[in-house]
């Protein structure tokens, strides 16, 4: 199946979810995850419509993107990988969002690096709700560490929360970790009322039903599109 064939499935079956879960048709943004995939299939997507695209390593990204972004302007890049802090300056030229925030220290180094390239960085706290990944913050306590340590940060804003559910058929499982970051933002939309926390960026090919059923406002696509990523 073609690219665009497997786009256009899973455009339904968002679609479907949505009017399942009694959610407004288009409330759910598609992201298409290019990790592993060369150029010509970003590309393959964008002439079906994709905008809107992630990938995992800095430097991928960057040696993929840089020329598509220049080509095409209306596309989108969001990083959703672990950024170590040497890495920092190279990412942020490239991408309009960073989803893997996972501790405040790079938090300040992000806005004076965006400062450096004029723009606006939006930001998601990654949150830890499964047991098997390891990455993003562990406790609420941490993450309002983080929002408190943001005041006075001119070129960043956050604007909602990420997870990856654990990897497994257990239903109940990948709920229960989808429950606790819509948790985490209302918690957060309650004590900090003066930011927009409306992105839920939850749900990938296995689980984005599900994480569509529990509020995801963005999900995370990569095998459904693009097939299995090469070894
Ligand atoms: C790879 C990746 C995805 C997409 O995974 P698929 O199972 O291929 O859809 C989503 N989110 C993150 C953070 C990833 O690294």
């Amino acid at each position: 199946m073609s690219v665009a064939d497997r786009l256009a499935r899973v455009r339904e079956q968002i679609l479907e979810a949505e009017s399942r879960a009694g959610r407004k048709p288009g409330s759910v943004r598609l992201m298409a995850i290019s990790k592993f995939h060369p150029a010509e299939a970003v590309l393959e997507a964008m002439s079906s419509g994709q905008t809107l695209f992630g990938e995992n390593r800095v430097q991928e990204a960057c040696t993929k993107f840089i020329p598509l972004l220049e080509r095409y302007p209306s596309a989108e890049l969001h990083l959703v990988g672990t950024l170590q802090s040497n890495k920092i300056r190279q990412i942020v030229p490239v991408v309009s969002c960073i989803q893997s925030i996972d501790r405040a220290e790079i938090i300040p180094i992000i806005d004076r690096q965006a400062g450096t390239a004029g723009k606006r960085i939006k930001l998601l706290f990654e949150f830890h709700t499964g047991e098997e990944s390891k990455a993003g913050f562990a406790d609420a306590d941490s993450v309002f560490r983080a929002i408190d340590s943001m005041a006075g940060l001119a070129n960043v804003s956050l604007t909602g929360f990420m997870t990856m559910a654990p990897f497994t058929d257990d239903e109940a499982e990948v709920r229960s970790s989808f429950r606790k970051l819509v948790a985490l933002r209302d918690e957060c939309a309650k004590r900090y009322p003066g930011l927009d926390l409306s992105t839920l960026s939850m749900g990938m090919s296995s689980d984005f039903r599900l994480a569509i059923e529990e509020g995801s406002t963005l999900v995370r696509i990569g095998t459904a599109i693009f097939g299995e990523r090469p070894a």
